[in-house]
């Protein structure tokens, strides 16, 4: 049978066949037939999701959030190359329209009591709420115009080639007062480029965080903890820096331990045994190691927010399966409460274990680390010949 690999290493060498991209074989599952009968099955009157969690609101009291994830086209960068963790093109339809996004609001307020009891509405887009390509003007000027109508912090998510002086301008005039998140997931050029294929760099960033502080908005920096091609210790090592990093121009960091979403190169690389999710030790160990940077006193510079989808689960952050609920749930507790005391009673067997590999990562030159989960012989390696 014919594999990728076959495909790549007919065009290493010449040949009669037009050259294939790496890119075309690796991604774009959303033209298999799984994912196409996937898209079409939605249903674009009704969001993804909704949910209500409880939150802090920006002056740090405890509050109520509502969460809308809406059913959009996606995201625009995917449609031309896309993250190698990003599964949210699961989740889209090409032909939401204006009309659909609309019942899709009108479906949240009825679902959420008319978000009497939220003080603050984060709406998803699974891409850009202020990206013209992906949701109609019209729509977007509604949501930033009815949650101010409402009285409710609004918060947004974007990436960063739209944040324009001009697009901020346009926004503020309908919404004075809303926080936006950047999914920067890493405060390093090459991670943005050879891990993550996020597609702006941090030149980038840095002119949207500029543009966000002109017009007085708040701020939300996302970032990855243990993205592909990268160990746990390196994770460890290298995260604890980017948060150091973009504490200053952040209202609130939120560490997104990655979990495995279908249909990604994340997912590849798991399901071929190449890649464990985090250990939630580490994400234990890295609050503890920034918790001095974030909060200096009283004076809380950034609120860090550490949430792990799926934890415990092996496509999320997890531990030995043992102690996965307990330590989840003090990671949880962290992010509301802020205080290190979360994680003084914590112990397992594990630990141990957990410990050995980090020293191991930061150690050894064993550039994607000694996990576990790489549980593939050597000459698998070589099993396409
Ligand atoms: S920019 Fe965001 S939505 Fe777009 S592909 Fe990357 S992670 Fe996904
Ligand atoms: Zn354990």
């Amino acid at each position: 049978m014919k594999t990728d690999y076959d495909v790549i290493m007919v065009n290493l060498f010449p040949s009669q066949k037009s050259g294939v991209k790496l890119h075309h074989l690796i991604k774009a599952p959303e033209n298999t037939p799984w994912a196409l009968e996937k898209k079409h099955s939605w249903d674009a009157s009704k969001p993804a999701t909704v949910y209500v969690t409880p939150e802090l609101t920006k002056e740090g009291e405890p509050c109520k959030a509502a969460t809308v994830i809406l059913r959009t086209k996606g995201c625009h960068w995917w449609w031309s190359s896309g993250c190698t963790f990003c599964g949210y093109f699961n989740d889209t339809r090409d032909d939401v329209t204006s009309d659909d996004l609309h019942n899709q609001w009108d479906y949240s307020m009825k679902k959420l009591n008319n978000f009497e009891d939220v003080e603050m509405i984060k709406v998803y887009t699974s891409g850009s709420l202020l990206e013209d390509r992906e949701i109609p003007l019209e729509f977007q000027e509604f949501v930033l115009k009815e949650t101010h109508k409402l009285g409710k912090h609004l918060v947004i998510e974007s990436r960063t080639e739209q944040l324009t002086s001009d697009k901020l301008s346009w926004a503020k005039k309908f919404n004075p007062n809303f926080t936006v998140a950047i999914g920067l997931e890493a405060y390093d050029d090459e991670v943005l480029r050879f891990h993550v294929n996020k597609g702006f760099s941090l030149k980038s960033w840095h002119n949207a965080v500029e543009q966000l502080k002109n017009h007085s908005l708040r701020i939300k920096s996302y970032l990855m903890f243990k993205p592909p091609f990268m160990s746990e210790g390196e994770s460890l090592t290298q995260c604890i820096k980017w948060v150091k990093s973009v504490v200053n121009d952040s209202d609130e960091i939120s560490i997104n331990p990655m979990n495995i979403q279908r249909g990604t190169i994340i997912d590849r690389l798991y399901r071929n045994g190449d890649y464990r999710p985090p250990w939630l030790w580490s994400l234990v160990e890295l609050i503890k190691q920034v918790h001095p940077f974030v909060k200096q006193g009283d004076k809380v510079l950034s609120r860090l927010i550490v949430h792990p989808t799926a934890a415990g689960k092996p496509r999320g952050a997890h531990n030995c399966g043992t102690c996965d609920a307990e330590v989840a749930a003090a990671i949880e507790r962290y992010s509301v409460s802020g205080t290190l005391d979360e994680f003084s009673d914590l112990s397992c067997e594990c630990y141990s274990r957990w410990k050995e590999e980090i020293y191991s990562d930061q150690n050894l030159p064993v550039p994607i680390g000694v996990g576990l989960n790489r549980r593939n012989k050597i000459e698998k390696l070589f099993d396409f010949y």
